[in-house]
């Protein structure tokens, strides 16, 4: 049975009041008059690919807390979510990638498409953990074919400076699995070098959250950051809460990779829940206006939600048109998904709608409303 929505439609290309027509796929956009068009946005479903928590859930926790995070994102708009590791001993890391498989398997009713795993850590630099738990290892063969035999992982944060970096890179872009550069201590050489790697094996290069737990920029060394928007290949991931990323540095990236960048939440289990302690991957945390710290002061993930970092990106003067592709097109050409991130006809019918002030209204995941 037919659908409808109306409102002011988010295309690709420009804003246009009318209605979309839909079952579980988008089967037609028809431009025109209608009556709310100022106090009703119809955006595509948001695509969170970094996301450790929310609502007092973590990834790690197994089948049940992945249900429980991944339902509060949707209801912030998230549609399709990546349900993210931390660095923790490998057996840990080895169940949550075999929960969020179950999950993906079973499917989430009443939830966002699982479209696989981040695998972020354990496979990164010990000497940039950010706020991730001192359990980094190398990636060795053994371990990257066991990620692998999940068949879940679809983005890998890998720093390319580790021992054994090059056979995995190898082995994780024959596998389709998009090899994220991050939580690395490699010079703008060493970036470079990977971001070929990548590009000979038949990978797609992506940076996870740039600007935050690699090198800066500076005049003389440029840096992983700079390799990275400089590359015509790689996407990038940002964390725009406005205080991982300055909204100039934001309007930096987004200025050189356009369409190559992507919003992410990078959010914790404390999202949703206020000012107050947490957890990270086992380690305390403080959260306090709306920034979670470790107790030395470390940005500790964020409590952000895609919304919300639309919202931020509209202060930061981005087009609506614009900041809709931050956290939802941009993601779904990074990951391949050509079947949803935009209001085309013949997409799944993924729809966030938001009101006049940018708040989420209602939420439909293949045309079920879910919110
Ligand atoms: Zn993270």
């Amino acid at each position: 049975m037919a659908m409808i929505l109306d409102g002011t439609l988010v295309l690709p290309d420009r804003l246009a009041p009318g209605r979309v027509t839909f079952d579980d796929t988008i089967r037609a956009i028809e431009p025109g008059p209608v009556a709310h068009e100022a106090t009703r946005y119809i955006l595509p479903g948001f695509i969170d690919t970094h996301v450790h928590g929310g609502d007092g859930a973590d990834t790690m926790e197994g089948v049940a807390a992945i249900g429980r995070l991944a339902r509060f994102h949707m209801a912030h708009g998230t549609t399709t979510i990546l349900p993210t590791t931390i660095t923790r001993p490998w057996p840990d890391v080895m169940d949550a990638l075999r929960a969020v498989a179950e999950v993906r398997h079973a499917g989430l009713s009443g939830g966002p498409a699982i479209h696989g795993a981040h695998l972020e850590g354990p496979f990164v630099s010990p000497h940039r953990l950010g706020a991730q738990p001192p359990f980094a290892i190398a990636p060795d063969p053994d371990h990257v074919a066991q990620a692998l035999a999940t068949g879940v992982v679809r983005v890998v944060t890998l720093a390319p400076e580790l021992e054994h970096a090059e056979t995995a890179i190898a082995a994780f872009a024959a596998a389709g699995v998009r090899v994220s550069i991050g939580h690395t201590v490699a010079s703008f050489e060493q970036a470079e070098q990977a971001i070929c790697r990548i590009c000979a094996a038949g990978g797609t290069v992506g940076a996870t959250h740039l600007f935050n737990a690699m090198g800066g920029i500076e005049g003389r060394r440029p840096g992983p950051a700079t390799a990275l928007m400089c590359s015509d290949a790689g996407h990038a991931e940002l964390i725009f809460d406005t205080h991982h990323v300055h909204p100039a540095s934001f309007r930096l990236a987004h200025r050189l990779m356009g369409e190559r960048l992507l919003f992410v939440t990078d959010a914790m289990r404390g999202a949703g829940l206020g000012d107050g302690p947490s957890q990270l991957g086992g380690q305390e945390v403080m959260i306090s206006d709306g920034i979670a710290r470790l107790p030395d002061g470390t940005l500790a993930g964020s409590v952000l939600t895609l919304d919300a970092a639309l919202r931020n990106a509209l202060a930061a003067g981005t087009s609506l048109v614009d900041a809709a592709k931050l956290v939802s097109h941009n993601a779904a050409r990074y990951l391949g998904l050509t079947d949803r991130g935009a209001l085309v006809p013949g997409m799944r019918a993924d729809f966030v709608v938001m009101d006049g002030d940018f708040t989420v209204r209602e939420v439909w995941v293949a045309g079920q409303r879910h919110t």
